[in-house]
């Protein structure tokens, strides 16, 4: 066969193939060689009336690919098979390479094809039968088809994996953006405590002081080995949210770090701040923590306050010192308490 004819051959034998999938056209040696035909554009009137039949019907069905079939190729079909054999070949050539290079999970497919060149073999060595060669066809058509649909749901995968690389970047943008927030809880973070510090510290007035509340969950530990880092996870939700919703009268509560948070109350001297964070203690240990997983209600939460009043001119580091002195202090009385006592 001359180089041009093969070439070209390949060609059709690539339209065919798309062709006949796409209009879900059964892979048997007459459908095949009536597309073949068709792509090549060698009989008019073949084409003529399939192009009526594709716009009638949106498909040739196996009455109507018969007729046709009958009508215009059965004469022809041994005189092309020869040159349908060396297309497939080598289009199963093309098709191989090009799938190795395109996706990963061809293992099968790879089986099919050292198959087939093997059977091809044969058709020369053996001189196979038209059906025999044509059942090779059908077979490979089948694989490709397989091929298709897993290189639709790489793409999907692909396309899921784009959409998730997009969402997890935008999520990183606003996180980023909102460097202010605790990702957990939503509630303001350390950093925000460190500005909000500096600026109260710098802003005070005699008359208008502020005081610091450092608060720390009680046992945290035990609870998480005892229910889970998920259902603890869910309780410093829950326990930021009721500090955020204490907040009056310009105070600000923050996730400190860990299981411990910080509350700045302005405008109040020890003894009134002390009390203020004795009924966020109280409201913090009549939270009703559930686990709804398990649909359980477990054990209550209890928190511990230090509470200092900022002296004017100390350094912001000296006022959370002493805070904390004073939480270690509610901590080794017996927890579930704000120190000093007011
Ligand atoms: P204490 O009453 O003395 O404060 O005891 P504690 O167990 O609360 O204190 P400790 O410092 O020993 O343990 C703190 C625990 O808080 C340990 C850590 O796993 C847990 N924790 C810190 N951050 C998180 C978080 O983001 N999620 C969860 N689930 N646990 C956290
Ligand atoms: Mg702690
Ligand atoms: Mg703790």
């Amino acid at each position: 066969m001359k180089k041009d004819s093969f070439v070209e051959s390949t060609r059709n034998l690539k339209k065919a193939v798309p062709l006949m999938i796409k209009h879900k056209v059964p892979t048997t040696p007459t459908n095949y060689a009536l597309w073949y035909t068709y792509v090549s554009d060698n009989l008019p009137e073949l084409n003529a009336q399939m192009d009526k039949t594709l716009k009638e019907h949106g498909t040739c069905g196996p009455n109507h690919c018969e007729t046709l079939y009958r009508d215009h190729l059965a004469d022809h079909h041994e005189r092309d098979f020869s040159q349908l054999r060396r297309s497939f070949q080598a289009l199963a050539q093309e098709m191989g390479s090009t799938m190795t290079d395109t996706i990963k999970d061809t293992s099968n497919f790879q089986e099919t094809l050292e198959e087939t060149f093997t059977q091809l073999a044969r058709v020369e060595e053996e001189g196979l039968s038209i059906e025999e060669t044509m059942a090779l066809v059908k077979n490979m058509v089948k694989e490709s088809r397989g091929i298709r649909s897993s290189t639709l749901h790489f793409k999907s995968q692909l396309k899921d994996a784009q959409e998730e690389i997009t969402r997890l970047r935008e999520e990183l943008n606003s996180s980023q953006q909102d460097a202010l927030h605790d990702g957990l809880t939503g509630i303001l973070n350390r950093r925000a405590f460190d500005t909000e510090l500096a600026n109260f510290a710098a802003h005070h007035d005699i008359k208008n002081g502020f005081c610091l509340c450092m608060a720390d969950l009680d046992h945290f530990k035990s609870f998480n080995d005892n229910y889970g880092h998920w259902l603890g996870d869910q309780v410093l939700k829950m326990v930021a949210q009721r500090l955020e919703s204490s907040c009056r009268d310009g105070m600000m509560a923050f996730r400190y770090g860990g299981e411990e948070f910080a509350i700045l109350i302005p405008g109040k001297k020890l003894g009134t701040a002390c009390r203020i964070a004795d009924s966020i203690r109280s409201a913090v240990s009549k939270l009703s923590i559930r686990d709804r997983r398990k649909g359980t209600t477990v054990d209550k939460m209890t928190l511990s306050i230090g509470v200092a009043e900022f002296n004017p001119g100390e350094p912001v580091d000296s006022l959370i010192d002493r805070a904390d002195k004073q939480l270690y202090e509610a901590k080794k009385l017996g927890r579930n308490r704000v120190m000093p006592l007011s």
